[in-house]
C-alpha cells in the first residue's frame, strides 16, 4: 500500500525554518533527527496516500492548525534537545 505520514515530511521541512530561530541550538544531524522525532510523537499523524499529486493536494488542505502546532511541538523538542544534547556540547 503507498501510505505515508505526510507529517514526517511536514516536520522536516518545518525543522530548518523554527531552528533558524534557535542559533544557539546544535544544528547537527544526530540533534535535528532527535527534535524530529520528539515533535513527532507529540504530533497527530496524518496518513496520505502517495500516489502521484495526491501529497500536495493534501498539503493546501491541511490548514493553519498544523503549522501553529508543527511550529509549537518544533519549539519544545528544540528547547529539550538544547538542554539535554545526546552528545558532548560542541563550541
Ligand atoms: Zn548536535
Amino acid at each position: 500500500m503507498d501510505l505515508k505520514n505526510f507529517m514526517e515530511d511536514y516536520v522536516v521541512a518545518k525543522l530548518d525554518e523554527v531552528l533558524a530561530q534557535y542559533p544557539d541550538c546544535c544544528h547537527c544531524e544526530q540533534c535535528k533527527r532527535d527534535i524530529a522525532i520528539l515533535a513527532l510523537n507529540h504530533l497527530p499523524p496524518k496518513y496520505v496516500s502517495t500516489e502521484k499529486g495526491q501529497i500536495f493536494a493534501r498539503v493546501e488542505s491541511m490548514g493553519s492548525q498544523y503549522e501553529v502546532e508543527t511550529i509549537k511541538q518544533l519549539a519544545d523538542a528544540i528547547a529539550i534537545v538544547q538542554a539535554h544534547p545526546r552528545h558532548p556540547k560542541q563550541e
